[in-house]
């Protein structure tokens, strides 16, 4: 099996190689940028990312991430044997440190637990004050005791969370380690940063402290998370997350028989939201997804707990859905008390918070982060469309920050679920779009125009 692995992988890195070398004679016999225009990367139009693609070290960056899949796809795996639940990501934190420290990185670790590792420009003078941000996060939606052990089935590697976000961590390392190898200096600050809290109740928290710390200098922010490229995130889609909460006395089940049951009166509430219309567009969408309450089959609870999930295109619709939801939880209330042949025991008292609020926001279409990608599909030969979704992008997006979030290549699936998987057959394709962008937004120090 591991045999077939070694020469699937190498078959891939074979007709890879020889598509480079076709497109490397196609872009050498075109001019080469400095010698016609003294002017800095980003100035030419989206279509001509082979003059990038032709500087002999980012040439040196890209062949080392086509001989090294084999070590990136155990590095992924090693990374995602250590659990890093939301919240509780210190060891794999401290398993990253040691990475970017090898990658040559100036690595600090912030209050919130981001591992953060810095590649400054050659020189004072390049401008070193102002940065790209490129991320992943460290965190999973798994609990500590999940079995993180990778199974190997053919070429695929299965466990919970090798995906999602396994890909996006093994990429950050891999494009650290390549522009060290290549000893690239770019025109701008460079910083990698392994971001804690993007899962659930995560809100976010890890990419919220790497904006307001950095936010002045920030010119884009690339988010790696997942595997897929045939899409990038351009739109940050808004979503909130809710708390209900029913309490009431509680009591047994024969003798207190007839006093308002706080579950009965969550799932009075849960059946009238279901059946809250949403539109389709701007699409809308709720999940009721953790439900618990009571302490034993012949109690009457005295607590009753529905964690929601409501998502949008559209803030007004937000809005709508969240009260609809505290009117559902107020009536289900009502319902149950007006049900209850015993009111004397007590009431029933109730309460909605919201446990996590993602801002939403739009990259604008002529972003040069976006040129950038688009220039590197093109590089790779890939298209890709753009999509709304909820991602660590959110954050700067909705502060105005230009910011993309992108998979980092091969292809995976079950996310979330303990049969996720990851295929690394392709991932030099997402990994040279990944480095091309980066490279692309932060210019190379030696292009500065004189
Ligand atoms: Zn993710």
């Amino acid at each position: 099996m591991l045999r077939a692995h070694t020469k699937l992988i190498r078959n891939i890195a074979r007709t890879s190689a020889m598509k480079q070398t076709v497109l490397c004679v196609i872009l050498l016999s075109m001019p080469v940028r400095s010698a016609v225009s003294p002017h800095p990367v980003r100035s030419f139009p989206a279509a001509q990312t082979p003059p990038l693609a032709q500087d002999v070290q980012v040439r040196a960056a890209l062949e080392w991430l086509q001989n090294n899949i084999l070590s990136i796809n155990e590095t992924q795996a090693r990374l995602t044997e250590v659990p890093a639940p939301s919240f509780h990501e210190a060891k794999r934190a401290e398993a990253l440190k040691k990475y970017f420290e090898a990658a040559g990185l100036l690595v600090e670790t912030d209050k919130v637990g981001n591992v953060i590792g810095t590649l400054t420009p050659a020189t004072a003078a390049n401008g070193q004050s102002e940065a790209i941000l490129v991320s992943a996060h460290l965190d999973t939606v798994f609990p500590a005791d999940t079995d993180t052990r990778v199974r190997h089935e053919g070429s695929r590697m299965i466990a919970p969370g090798i995906s999602d976000n396994g890909t996006g961590l093994a990429a950050l390392i891999a494009l650290a380690n390549s522009i060290h190898a290549a000893r690239i200096r770019p025109r701008y600050t460079i910083l990698f940063a392994a971001n804690v809290g993007e899962e659930g109740e995560g809100n976010l928290r890890g990419m919220r402290a790497l904006i307001e710390a950095y936010h002045s200098r920030l010119k884009a922010v690339i988010v790696l998370d997942g595997s897929s490229i045939d899409h990038v995130t351009t739109k940050a889609l808004a979503s909130r997350r809710l708390e209900a909460t029913i309490t009431g006395p509680g009591g047994h089940s024969w003798s207190d028989f007839g006093m308002a049951n706080p579950i009965n009166a969550l799932v009075r509430a849960s059946v009238r939201f279901i059946n809250t219309k949403v539109p389709m567009a701007p699409r809308t969408t709720f999940n009721l997804g953790q439900i618990e309450g009571g302490t034993s089959v012949n109690s009457i609870p005295h607590e009753a707990h529905l964690k929601v999930d409501i998502r949008s295109e559209s803030e007004d619709e937000l809005g709508r859905l969240e009260s609809a939801l505290r009117d559902c939880v107020a009536a289900g209330v009502r319902d149950e008390m007006e049900s209850a042949r015993d009111r004397s025991k007590g009431k029933l008292e109730w309460k909605v918070e919201l446990l996590g609020k993602r801002p939403g926001g739009e990259l604008d279409a002529a972003s040069p982060v976006l040129a950038a990608l688009r220039a590197a599909d093109e590089f790779i030969g890939n298209q890709s469309r753009t999509e709304r979704s909820s991602t660590d992008a959110n954050i700067p997006l909705s502060e105005g920050i230009d910011a993309i979030s992108i998979g980092a290549g091969g292809s995976g699936g079950g996310a979330h679920s303990l049969q996720e998987w990851y295929e690394p057959a392709g991932r030099e394709r997402g990994l040279k779009r990944a480095l091309l962008t980066l490279l692309g937004v932060s210019g190379l120090a030696q292009e500065i125009p004189r």
